[in-house]
């Protein structure tokens, strides 16, 4: 069923921009329109073929037995390819007539290139169309954010009476991800970041050996992943007694985050949304500290549409799964990050994350 009104999304899309074919080969593209379990893994050697009448699924004889069983009673055929997947997909489209194929613009170009080379017609290349279906969840998509962040909230609170001054870096991420995937999580949604002191300065600072001493803050952003659906979160907090500079910081960061839940709502365009924290921070002198965007949407792919950035003038609309993560980053000080996700509905957000937000000191 839930097959059924993805395809006929796409189909709808194909005919209003005069293209008879799909060719879709993004992982998370693929997951959602055919809607296969236990098939998509990261090394994954798929596409699938979309046209009015057909939905064809290629694979190779690694995935048989996967999509074979994934497809029973969807209206997906699978078909295992015997020699070049690309080849036979262009030999059998100019076999049938297909005159114009639509190839995703995100796929790498050696790809587009040799596609377009085989496929005798004419080629087009497709923006975010499926992307586009993405960014408005069904509730059983709902149902897995929430259970992936579910999950993550309690990875925080399990984190809490694990960390203690001294602790290192990569000890911190090994225990949230382990808590993760011991308690029902496919493998993570994305690296953890774990950072503390100078290193929580940078946004995206990976994880290292470093020790937290007491003094510095630690900043944990981490999520599971839950029938192939992300969650994402970040907490901050300081090891040791905060300083009065560590609590300016993170009261100015909270703000930001709370009021960006509290304004947020459909219809708003993503820029107006990240205005919303981004101004609050201004007036708290701190603009400059936050360079990246207030968030991002979130699905099967940890990053996805809608964008909630400065830059980002599409509406988000109802339905759609977001994050709001303001951040103030001082070099050489620390950095703070405070990340939740939130459902966007008509007249507000409602709140998927629920791990603690105010200040914790880690005695
Ligand atoms: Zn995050
Ligand atoms: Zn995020």
């Amino acid at each position: 069923m839930m097959a059924d009104q993805r395809l006929a999304a796409l189909r709808r899309r194909l005919a209003g921009e005069d293209a008879e074919v799909a060719l879709v080969t993004t992982p998370a593209n693929m997951r959602y329109l055919t809607g296969f379990e236990g098939v998509f893994d990261e090394g994954v050697n798929a596409a699938c073929v979309v046209s009015a009448e057909v939905a064809r699924f290629y694979t190779d004889s690694r995935y048989e037995v996967a999509a074979r069983e994934a497809a029973t009673g969807t209206p997906w055929a699978v078909h295992i390819q015997k020699d070049s997947m690309y080849v036979e997909i262009c030999a059998q489209l100019m076999s049938e007539g297909v005159g114009t194929l639509a190839i995703e613009s995100s796929v790498p170009y050696g790809r587009f290139k040799f596609i377009s080379e085989q496929f005798q017609g004419r080629v087009l290349a497709s923006e975010h169309w499926v992307e586009g279906l993405r960014q408005v969840k069904e509730a059983v998509e709902i149902e897995a954010i929430e259970a992936a962040a579910g999950l993550t909230d309690r990875a925080f609170d399990h984190i809490l009476a694990f960390l203690r001054p001294g602790i290192r870096e990569v000890d911190v991420a090994i225990e949230l991800e382990s808590f993760m995937r011991r308690n029902g999580s496919e493998g993570v949604a994305f690296d953890s970041i774990v950072a503390g002191g100078p290193n929580s300065a940078r946004p995206h600072a990976g994880v290292s050996r470093r020790e937290v001493s007491a003094g510095e803050f630690l900043m944990m952003d981490f999520g599971a992943r839950v029938a192939g659906y992300c969650a994402d979160m970040t907490r901050t907090v300081v090891m040791g007694v905060a300083s009065d500079r560590h609590r300016t910081v993170y009261e100015a960061v909270l703000a930001a985050n709370e009021a960006g839940i509290a304004g947020a709502k459909a219809g708003m365009a993503g820029c107006d949304i990240d205005a919303i924290a981004r101004d609050l921070l201004g007036r708290a002198g701190l603009a400059e500290s936050f360079g990246h965007g207030l968030g991002h949407g979130l699905g099967l792919a940890v990053h996805e549409l809608p964008g909630v950035g400065r830059l980002s003038r599409e509406p988000v609309r109802s339905g759609s799964v977001i994050t709001i993560e303001p951040g103030v980053y001082l070099p050489g000080f620390g950095g703070v990050r405070i990340e939740d996700l939130v459902l966007v509905e008509d007249g507000g957000v409602r709140l998927l994350s629920h791990a603690p937000k105010e200040l914790i000191e880690i005695q």
